[in-house]
C-alpha cells in the first residue's frame, strides 16, 4: 500500500506570504526560528523570503540560507535580473537552494499593472528563468493569477518556463478566487496539454478569499499536482492562504482516498503552530481545524459519552498525531452525567450512584450560568454542600 502512494512536496511560505500578512513582520532572530521549527517539521521547501524588498529582509533570507541544512531553501524575485540576482545572493551558501521566479500572466495583471503584452511576458518569463538557471538548475516558476488567465496563454506561459529550465511550474489563485472543481480541471488540463510536464512538478499556491484555499489545494491534487504552497496557520496575504496543517492531515487522514503522502512529521505540528503564534502575535481561532484550541475538545454530553466508550465515535484524528497532549473534556451545559463522573474521578472524587443523582442537578444549575465549570469551580461546588452530600 505505502509504496503506491505519491508524494506530494510541501513548500512553505510562512515566511515569505505568510510574513506578508498585516502584521506578521518578523526579525532575521525569529524567522531563523520559524525556519529551524520548519525544518524539524519535515517540510520539503522553506520559502525564506523576498531579499530584494529590503536590507534586512536579504540578511535575513542569507542566514537562513546559511543555517537550514536539511531542506531547500527558497527566495523568491520577480521576473528582472536585479531581483534574481539580489535573491541568489542571498541564497547561494544554502545546502540546497531554489530560485522562486514570478510574473502575472491574467489579462486584468498585464493590463492594469504591468502595462505589457502577451508578447512581451512571454519573453520576460523564458529571459528571466533563463537568467535564474545560470544560478543553479533548482529553479522554480509562478504565473501568478494565474486562475484569472487565459488557459491557452497560461499553458504558453508554462511551456516556455520548462523549456527555458524551470523545474517546477507554479499555478498561484493569487486573488483567492478559483473554486475547487474549477482549479482541479485547470490543473488536469495544464498536466496533459503542456508541453515539457513531464520533466517539471505542477506545483498550486491558493489563497483563502473565500475560504477555499485548502480544498482548492486539496483538489488540484487530486488531478495531478505535486507540490502545494502552505503557510503555518494559513496565515498570509489577507485571508491567508491554505493551511499547511489542515492540507498536510487531510491528505494523512484521507491516504486512502488520495493515495498520496507528504514528509511532514505531523507530531511536529501544533509547536510549529504554537511557536508562529509566540512570534507573531497572531493568535489562532479556537474552532480552527487541527491547530485551533477546540480542535480536540468536546463538551457535549452524547459526544462525550461516545468518546469516552471509543475514541473513533467522535475523532478522526489521534491528537498525539499532531502533537496534542490528548482529548480534552469540557464541562459545561452541555455535558452529561458520565463525563462530569469521569472528570472528578480524575481529580480524586469518587461519587456513589445516589451521590451523583444528587449532585448532577447541582453542577446543571450551575453550568447554566457559565462558559465553562473548571476544577476549581467543581471543588467550590462539592465544599459548599457537604450538607446535602455525604462525601468523605
Ligand atoms: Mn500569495
Amino acid at each position: 500500500m505505502e509504496t503506491q502512494l505519491r508524494r506530494i512536496l510541501i513548500f512553505d511560505t510562512t515566511l515569505r506570504d505568510g510574513e506578508q500578512s498585516p502584521g506578521a513582520t518578523m526579525t532575521a532572530r525569529e524567522k531563523l526560528l520559524v525556519a529551524r521549527q520548519l525544518e524539524r517539521l519535515g517540510v520539503d521547501v522553506i520559502e525564506a523570503g523576498f531579499p530584494v524588498a529590503s536590507e534586512g529582509e536579504f540578511v535575513s533570507v542569507r542566514e537562513i540560507a546559511r543555517k537550514i541544512r536539511e531542506v531547500q531553501v527558497a527566495a523568491i524575485a520577480r521576473a528582472k535580473h536585479e531581483d534574481i540576482d539580489r535573491a541568489w545572493e542571498a541564497l547561494k551558501e544554502a545546502a540546497d537552494p531554489r530560485l522562486h521566479v514570478f510574473i502575472s500572466t491574467s489579462d486584468i495583471h498585464l493590463r492594469y499593472q504591468l502595462g505589457k503584452s502577451r508578447h512581451e511576458v512571454l519573453r520576460q518569463t523564458a529571459d528571466a528563468v533563463l537568467h535564474a538557471c545560470a544560478y543553479t538548475s533548482n529553479v522554480e516558476f509562478s504565473a501568478t493569477d494565474a486562475t484569472r488567465t487565459d488557459r491557452e496563454f497560461l499553458r504558453r506561459v508554462l511551456e516556455e518556463a520548462i523549456k527555458a529550465g524551470a523545474r517546477t511550474v507554479n499555478i498561484a489563485d493569487t486573488v483567492g478566487y478559483a473554486v475547487p472543481d474549477e482549479l482541479g480541471g485547470l490543473v488536469a488540463y495544464l498536466a496533459t496539454s503542456v508541453s515539457g510536464m513531464d520533466r517539471a512538478v505542477l506545483s498550486v499556491h491558493c489563497h483563502d478569499d473565500l475560504g477555499l484555499a485548502v480544498a482548492n489545494s486539496l483538489a488540484a491534487v487530486r488531478r495531478g499536482a505535486g507540490q502545494v504552497k502552505c503557510t503555518l496557520n494559513g496565515i498570509g496575504e489577507r485571508a491567508g492562504n491554505a493551511a499547511l496543517e489542515e492540507v498536510v492531515m487531510a491528505l494523512e487522514v484521507r491516504k486512502e482516498f488520495f493515495k498520496c503522502r507528504t514528509n511532514v512529521h505531523t507530531e511536529q505540528i501544533r509547536e510549529s503552530s504554537r511557536l508562529l503564534t509566540e512570534v507573531t502575535g497572531i493568535p489562532v481561532q479556537p474552532n480552527k481545524a487541527i491547530v485551533g484550541a477546540n480542535a480536540f475538545a468536546h463538551e457535549s454530553g452524547i459526544h462525550q459519552d461516545g468518546l469516552i466508550k471509543k475514541r473513533i465515535t467522535y475523532e478522526i484524528i489521534e491528537p498525539r498525531s499532531v502533537g496534542e497532549a490528548g482529548t480534552r473534556m469540557v464541562l459545561g451545559k452541555h455535558s452529561g452525567r458520565r463525563a462530569l463522573g469521569e472528570h472528578l474521578k480524575k481529580m480524586g472524587r469518587r461519587l456513589t450512584r445516589s451521590e451523583m443523582d444528587r449532585f448532577f442537578p447541582v453542577f446543571k444549575e450551575w453550568a447554566d450560568r457559565r462558559k465553562v465549570v473548571s476544577d476549581a469551580d467543581l471543588e467550590a461546588l462539592l465544599a459548599c454542600l457537604p450538607a446535602s452530600l455525604n462525601f468523605i
